[in-house]
């Protein structure tokens, strides 16, 4: 049993879920650990809610298993699981006030009510609410109410929170302010925290690691930064930001490095597994990792490069966002911050771009 930290730690073991012919959950096995901010990320239909209603245990799975801190919790029912719950409409109790909402589940468990006042003072301190304990859900705005509803899954000190989709109906300017709020609290309270969205940025903003779902199965785990920079298929590519999908024919392998044929040039890539020559592939890199490359550009065999038309320019802010041809026909984008410094391409232009052999992946 690992009750060694603040938090719970989550097993799951080959858990299925089907409705009549429907299998909403196909297999997911996932080790979250004591105090980790792990987030199930994926497209709508994807298996996220269900296989967190399993967790909670508002669901009973077809087969396979939940362990929290190593003991099967499968046959436990939802409030002996002793986890807090937050879901995307708040579900906030609309006759009661905010106190009495946050107060509701010491009420439950038995809490007196010199207890219940102090922890739900507590609680509202910790979301920033304090003094809105007598206020009702309707005299609050909605991120206050999600702040209350934070507050109630938090009260009786859980060991794991669950969330799906909180931030969902906010606004984008209060969905960043409140995720920033999320990952503090999470600093501050210890508790593992598993979170479900199908927003890809707020999922790589706040998440210690990211289940990317899809078809009810987990497609890929691992920290942000090594599921950007190292997505293991087209979809997580795809899924998780912006990726330019180039279709190549293998030459060869030096080292741990494909080399292969694609849009009329030599393109080097990282690949994971050994593909054979011959064999059709799709390349991958990211649009901020590719730059325009005449003249100055050293050719060197760390470095890809392509000749390609410049087909549509947007000059977006921040940065520039180009959409160029490549010598195959194929489309790519390439995103380069702006700067009066950088004379901008114009539609029709011809370039050279290049992009380091290391962010280029075969998925
Ligand atoms: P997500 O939260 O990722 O959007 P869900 O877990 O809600 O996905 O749903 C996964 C799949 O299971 C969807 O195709 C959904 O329609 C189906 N599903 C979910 N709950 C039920 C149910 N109670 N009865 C039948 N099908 C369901
Ligand atoms: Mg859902």
């Amino acid at each position: 049993m690992d009750g060694a930290g603040r938090g719970a730690s989550v097993s799951l073991n080959d858990l299925k879920k089907s409705y009549d012919r429907m299998t909403a959950v196909a297999g997911v096995s996932l080790d979250i650990r004591s105090g980790e901010f792990l987030t199930l990320l994926g497209p709508s239909g994807s298996g996220k809610t269900t296989t967190l209603m399993m967790i909670a245990g508002f669901e009973t799975p077809t087969s396979g298993d939940i362990a929290i801190d190593g003991k099967s919790v499968v046959a436990m029912p939802p409030y002996r699981r002793n986890i807090g719950m937050v879901f995307q409409n708040y579900a906030l109790f609309p006759h009661l006030t905010a106190a009495d909402n946050i107060g509701f589940p010491l009420k439950q468990r038995g809490f007196g009510k010199a207890e219940r006042a102090k922890l739900v003072g507590e609680a509202l301190e910790l979301v920033h609410l304090p003094g809105h304990g007598e206020r009702y859900p309707r005299q609050l705005s909605g991120g206050q109410q999600q702040r209350v509803a934070l507050a109630r899954a938090i009260v009786f000190k859980p060991r794991l929170l669950l969330m799906d989709e909180p931030l969902g109906a906010l606004d984008k300017q209060l969905r960043e302010n409140l995720q920033l709020e999320m990952r503090r609290l999470h600093a501050d309270l210890g508790i593992t925290f598993i979170y479900v969205t199908h927003d890809q940025e707020e999922a790589l903003t706040m998440s210690d690691r990211i289940a990317v779902m899809n078809a009810g199965l987990v497609a890929q785990v691992g920290r942000p930064e090594d599921l950007y920079d190292r997505p293991g298929s087209r979809f997580v590519a795809g899924f998780l930001g912006e990726s330019n999908f180039l279709p190549a024919i293998v030459r060869g392998i030096e080292d741990d490095v494909v080399v292969a044929d694609c849009e009329g040039a030599i393109i080097r890539a990282l690949c994971p597994g050994r593909p054979a020559t011959g064999d059709k592939v799709m390349l991958t890199t990211r649009p901020e990792r590719i730059r325009f490359a005449d003249g100055g550009w050293n050719s060197t065999a760390s470095q890809n490069r392509l000749s390609v038309t410049v087909t549509e320019a947007v000059f977006a802010g921040e940065r520039c966002r180009y959409i160029l041809q490549a010598g195959g026909g194929s489309a790519m984008v390439l995103k380069e911050p702006s700067s009066a410094a950088i004379r901008r391409r114009a539609v029709g232009e011809r370039a050279e771009i290049a992009w380091s052999v290391a962010d280029t992946i075969l998925v």
